[in-house]
């Protein structure tokens, strides 16, 4: 079976494409049905020399989120428990159809090899829920300088910059400019750039390129192709449904590394001011990347969460109106690229720890 699938793929030239996937292994762990609470315990084994560990579950629906009870670690460790989420060093997202949970997001918790388990919790009004899910990990070595490949598609935005096209790209002053601010922003992650190839969308380009609501959003990350690749759909409006456009928005996070076909395996940006701002685009990328790639936002706004980080910046809540400004955190917030309310030129910088979890992350490899 497994030969008569590999060489006609083998033949097409369709391998896995990017030097990550050489340390890259997907394991389908199969299907999985909860009991009449909405709970179903998913193991997962990581591999001798694991890097790091991904497990994600779904598709459960748009209307319908799920997050994890509890993780625990092969050494029989609760690492992350929901009735306390920002007590340890795992972070676990409550989201729509997909939910991913990766290991490490902290430099406090290692990803180690044997048998790790979630606990997952479906909300469905309909129980039981049956879900489909897979695991997959990184082995080998880790660097302090990396790279990672992207893989920007362009859904319908030739119209916004003549450039924006798979054929027009390499060459276009916009696009490049783009590009180009990523890797700068991203450098002080030590993260590079390696290989960077553009592509026109194939689908529903008119019904794609503006995003209105998490369907529409998740509907878009599931053409993502199976490739160990950071993969950015460029499009010309994103409206999660309260009218109001937003810039860039990540699967999960973190996103599901490498492995195409779910709702959480990339990342949308809105280029429409692309010309006029293409420090915009760049910086919203660096973020939106970044929470892909397993980074958390150092504080919340509203105060109601922060990272598993032990260097990112903290900021006080000076003047007690229960929420963070950008002025308010200037110098202890606003500087990080991970910043909520991320700004052109104040949000240039990253702290080491978020380097050592984008190090590891199953899509990145030592340069
Ligand atoms: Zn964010």
């Amino acid at each position: 079976m497994r030969t008569l699938l590999l060489a006609p793929l083998l033949l097409a030239g369709c391998d896995p494409e990017g030097e990550a996937a050489d340390n890259f292994e997907y394991v389908d762990l199969g299907t999985f049905t909860t009991d009449a609470d909405g709970l179903v315990n998913i193991p997962w084994e990581a591999p001798e020399g694991v890097v790091s560990t991904e497990v994600f579950c779904g598709p459960y629906g748009y209307d319908t989120i799920a997050t994890a009870d509890d993780v625990t670690s092969p050494a029989g460790t609760m690492v992350y428990d929901d009735e306390a989420p920002y007590d340890g060093a795992l972070r676990v997202g409550v989201l729509d159809d997909v939910l991913p949970v990766l290991i490490p997001v902290s430099p406090d918790l290692p990803a180690e090899s044997g048998q790790w388990s979630m606990n997952l919790f479906v909300d469905a009004s309909d129980l039981p829920a049956s879900v489909s899910c897979g695991a997959l990990s990184r082995v080998g070595d880790t660097a302090s300088a990396n790279l990672v490949d992207v893989h920007i598609v362009f859904v319908g935005v030739d119209g916004i910059a003549a450039g924006m096209t798979a054929q027009a790209a390499e060459g276009d002053e916009t696009v490049q400019a783009i590009v180009s601010r990523l890797g700068d922003l991203w450098s002080d992650l030590g993260l590079g750039l390696g290989t960077v190839r553009y592509s026109d969308f194939s689908g529903d380009v008119a019904g794609s390129t503006t995003i209105e609501g998490y369907e529409e959003f998740g509907n878009l990350l599931r053409t993502t192709e199976d490739t160990a690749e950071l993969t950015f759909f460029m499009v010309q409006d994103i409206d999660l449904g309260d009218g109001a456009s937003i810039l860039g928005l990540s699967g999960g996070p973190p996103g599901v590394a490498g492995h195409g076909g779910t709702s959480k395996s990339g990342v949308v940006i809105n280029v429409a001011n692309a010309v006029a701002s293409p420090e915009q685009v760049s910086l919203i990328m660096a973020h939106e990347g970044g929470h892909f790639l397993g980074l958390f936002h150092p504080t919340e706004n509203d105060l109601s969460g922060q990272d598993p980080l032990g260097d990112t910046p903290v900021c006080s809540d000076s003047d007690g109106d229960g929420g963070l400004t950008s002025a308010e955190c200037a110098g202890s917030g606003s500087e990080n690229v991970m910043w909520p309310t991320a700004q052109v030129g104040t949000a240039t910088s990253f702290s080491g720890d978020q380097g050592w979890v984008v190090a590891r992350n199953p899509i990145t490899f030592p340069e």
